[in-house]
């Protein structure tokens, strides 16, 4: 895997070594026929344990069914940070690991060993969940062929990956404003409410950096979706029903459908698209409280369940500037909304959707 300029890695052939034997494009779940799902059965969720609650993007219903996989003797796959900040996924087979895969990471994470991974845990006959985009948990069921029992696999509703040079970029600057090394951080810090998250850093020196929404550069970059992978754009696995077990999201519009499940500190939505995933489900029933709503209704005020990202057309100017200027001056420049999508991001709150969110 080699990284373009952009920083997104894609694969590169080594044509001397091809046997041209065609299995990549077999197995590449982009250029397969797109299969047929059944409408999801939705949920909102919350989990009753506000520490797993806070520790999470939503309302933690990946923390409450990691946590049961764990209990059982299974594996957990998902997306962390290693000690230089970049992100990629790794396992945990106990409940101390676990908080470093709770939470979203907005930067595409490395897969690097982790399907071979999958593969070995499940022939040794351990049970796994494995945690990822839509588009990692297809590369994962396509790369093994089938849907072994002993696999439950859960994707989220996902806007797109930004870039790991323009992470790289954004932690470099805050550390050279500090003048310390960043140690920790949080893309979805509650603080200030689950609506109006933050982007928190917590430097070597024990100085803090926060700042909500739009008033990071980062998720002002996110939000505009200028940072994310070229094939973010034209997703293609996009829709309600999916062949992942379950499909999380964040319950944006939660107060209009069951605002009895809303205290602003998080709501998941959760879509159950197989019995393996109503099993999961029900596993951990005890321990949240759920309410079952009409699916289309779920996902009225989150458009990225059913859409791609839109293209923002000052994206290839903002990535041809990246290396150029400083960061927080090349956000200023490219994310800075004009007065025409001003109004008609006005327009769509006004109508019930939230916009691009993350
Ligand atoms: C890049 C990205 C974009 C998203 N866009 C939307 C959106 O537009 N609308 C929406 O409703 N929800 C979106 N989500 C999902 C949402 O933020 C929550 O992750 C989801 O609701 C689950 O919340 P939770 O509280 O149950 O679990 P959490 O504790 O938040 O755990 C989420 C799981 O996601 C995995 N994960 C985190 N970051 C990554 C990553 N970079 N790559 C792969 N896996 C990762 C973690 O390992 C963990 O397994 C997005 C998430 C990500 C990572």
């Amino acid at each position: 895997m080699v990284a373009d300029a952009e920083g997104f890695v894609y694969a590169e052939v080594d044509l001397a070594a091809c046997t041209g034997c065609g299995i990549c494009r077999t197995v590449c779940p982009v250029l397969g026929a797109r299969d047929d799902y059944a409408e999801p059965v939705a949920h909102a969720c919350r989990a009753l344990d506000d520490t797993v609650r806070m520790a999470s993007t939503s309302g933690g219903v990946f923390g409450l069914i990691a946590g049961q996989v764990l209990d059982e003797g299974g594996v957990v796959f998902g997306a962390a940070f290693d000690e230089g900040l970049s992100v990629a996924h790794r396992y945990v087979e106990t409940r101390d690991g676990l908080g470093q895969l709770q939470g979203s990471k907005y930067v595409q994470s490395e897969i690097g060993p982790a399907y071979d991974q999958v593969a070995s845990f499940l022939g040794s006959g351990r049970r796994v969940l494995f945690c990822g985009t839509p588009c990692q948990v297809a590369g994962l069921s396509s790369f093994l062929g089938d849907h072994p029992p002993e696999l439950l696999t859960v994707d989220f509703v996902c806007l797109g990956v930004p870039s790991p040079l323009v992470w790289r970029r954004y932690v470099t600057e805050r550390e050279e404003q500090s003048g310390a090394r960043v140690v920790a951080t949080s893309f979805r810090d509650k603080s200030e409410g689950w609506r109006t998250y933050s982007a928190a850093l917590r430097f070597e020196d024990g100085s803090e950096y926060r700042r909500v929404l739009g008033a990071d550069p980062y998720i002002k970059a996110l939000r505009t979706t200028v940072s994310l992978r070229p094939s973010c754009y034209e997703c293609r696995f996009k829709g309600l029903g999916r062949g992942s077990d379950i499909t999380l999201a964040d319950f944006w519009g939660v107060e209009r459908v069951c605002p009895e499940l809303d205290d602003d500190r998080g709501t998941s939505l959760v879509l159950v698209q197989s019995d393996r995933g109503q099993r999961a489900l029900e596993g951990v029933s005890h321990l949240m409280e759920s309410r079952q709503v009409p699916a289309d209704v779920a996902v009225a005020a989150n458009p990225s369940a059913t859409g791609s990202a839109p293209r923002n057309p000052r994206r290839e100017a903002f990535f041809g500037d990246l290396e150029r200027l400083p960061f927080d001056r090349l956000v200023a420049r490219y994310c800075t909304p004009g007065l025409v999508e001003r109004v008609r991001g006005r327009i769509a709150r006004a109508a019930g959707g939230r916009g691009a969110r993350g």
